[in-house]
């Protein structure tokens, strides 16, 4: 499998970190307690990393998954919540994608610029590992999709525009959840932000539909193919999370390594005693691996080859790894490490989110298991 970088990859990469460095990075902390400005959203989509997976006749560029995991490994080194911008974009472009001519001609150009966010609702206070059992219903009456029902625990509840809801419009099970589209301004649209332990900057939170009416052709997709554009999502998403994982520990690192060269204890720099050397070495072994893994999922994404079992692989690696490595650097910085002048205990806590968002880590063990084993293996349906 080659999952080698183009020309314009490295390019977009140098492109990236200059812009993440200069603009992010130092803003960091800042959106622990203020909103992330809507402007900055539209910078993203100026920088051309909101429109990546969007073809350039609705605003985007077109490109590969890889390039996407580029940009997300970089973002990931200034502002790993950041990266939310980047997976959004990219998940609900390649669901509005399966609407009619009015909703992308509609929407995606928006999404690609940054106007627009949107975010994805599946998990439900009374379902998330098992999302197929969900609850939320969007009945037919006339011309229109009712939805009714709280759905829980989504990322930009707090400020995204439009949401992709997944709701039951036929029977229990898979095959009855549906996707549609519904503009959060709708009568009969609430909001409830969380108090988050971190990832503050995405205001994630519970959406509210109380009989809120769409035109039945805001359905995305096939009748009954919610739960496949869902599942499907996730595949190439987990290694942008993974990248977005792999940029915030691996900066992490390279703080540590620098500070460990400079702070001496007992006569020589820490970065000589080996009970220090030893585990920086260990992170960044397993770091490279997990971004060897992500990248090849995305390659085969770009390829048009199946990618769940590698995305899996790479979404119970990619926040793990990154947790353990930021830990070590936190500790490795000594008292300093524990104070928020220095990133790491916000770096530890915005990225513990992404060990539950988008698949727990038992959940993606089942999921290489169960493509290992063989379906008939599977511990549940
Ligand atoms: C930061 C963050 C962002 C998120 N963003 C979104 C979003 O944008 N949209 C959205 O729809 N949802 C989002 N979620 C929700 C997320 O996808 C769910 O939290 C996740 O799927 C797990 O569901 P749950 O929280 O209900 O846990 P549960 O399913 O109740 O699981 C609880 C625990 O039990 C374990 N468990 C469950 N079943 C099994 C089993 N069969 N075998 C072994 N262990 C098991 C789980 O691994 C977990 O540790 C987000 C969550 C977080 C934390």
């Amino acid at each position: 499998m080659d999952f080698s970088w183009t020309e314009e990859d490295e390019l977009l990469r140098e492109t990236v970190r200059r812009y993440a460095t200069e603009r992010l990075a130092g803003d960091y902390a800042r959106w622990e307690s203020e909103p992330f400005p809507r402007e900055r959203v539209v910078e993203l989509g100026d920088l051309g990393v909101l429109g990546m997976l969007i073809p350039a006749e609705f605003g985007g560029s077109g490109g590969r998954h890889v390039s996407l995991g580029v940009a997300a490994e970089e973002i990931g080194r200034a502002d790993f919540n950041v990266t939310s911008f980047l997976q959004l974009a990219a998940i609900s472009s390649g669901l509005l994608a399966l609407g009619s001519d009015e909703i992308r001609k509609e929407w995606l150009p928006g999404v690609a610029s940054g106007e627009q966010v949107v975010a994805f609702a599946l998990t439900e206070p009374g379902v998330g590992s098992d999302a197929a059992r969900l609850s939320v219903t969007a009945r037919r009456d006339g011309g229109d999709l009712v939805l009714s029902g709280e759905k829980a625990s989504c990322t930009f509840a707090g400020l995204a525009d439009a949401c992709v809801v997944f709701a039951r419009t036929g029977g229990p099970g898979a095959a009855g959840i549906s996707m549609v589209l519904v503009p959060l301004d709708r009568p009969g649209v609430t909001r409830q932000v969380y108090d988050s332990v971190g990832g503050k900057l995405v205001q994630r939170g519970s959406l509210f539909f109380d009989g809120v009416r769409v035109p039945a052709s805001n359905q995305l997709g096939e009748e009954g193919s919610g739960f496949v554009g869902a599942m499907k999502s996730f595949d190439f998403n987990r290694a942008i999370i993974a990248l977005g994982c792999v940029g915030t520990a691996q900066q992490s690192l390279d703080e540590t390594v620098a500070y460990t060269k400079e702070r001496t204890t007992f006569g020589k720099p820490l970065a000589r005693h080996e009970g220090v050397a030893f585990p920086i070495a260990e992170h960044l072994a397993l770091l490279h691996a997990t971004r060897l893994v992500a990248y090849e999922a995305l390659a085969r994404a770009d390829a048009g080859l199946g990618h769940t079992m590698e995305g899996a692989m790479a979404k119970w690696l990619g926040p793990k790894q990154a947790v353990e490595a930021i830990h070590s650097c936190l500790l490795f910085h000594g008292w300093t490490g524990y104070g928020n002048d220095l990133p790491y205990a916000q770096r530890h806590r915005d990225i513990v989110g992404f060990e539950i968002g988008d698949g727990t880590a038992e959940i993606m063990k089942a999921i290489i298991a169960r493509d290992t084993f063989g379906r008939e293996f599977a511990a549940y349906k």
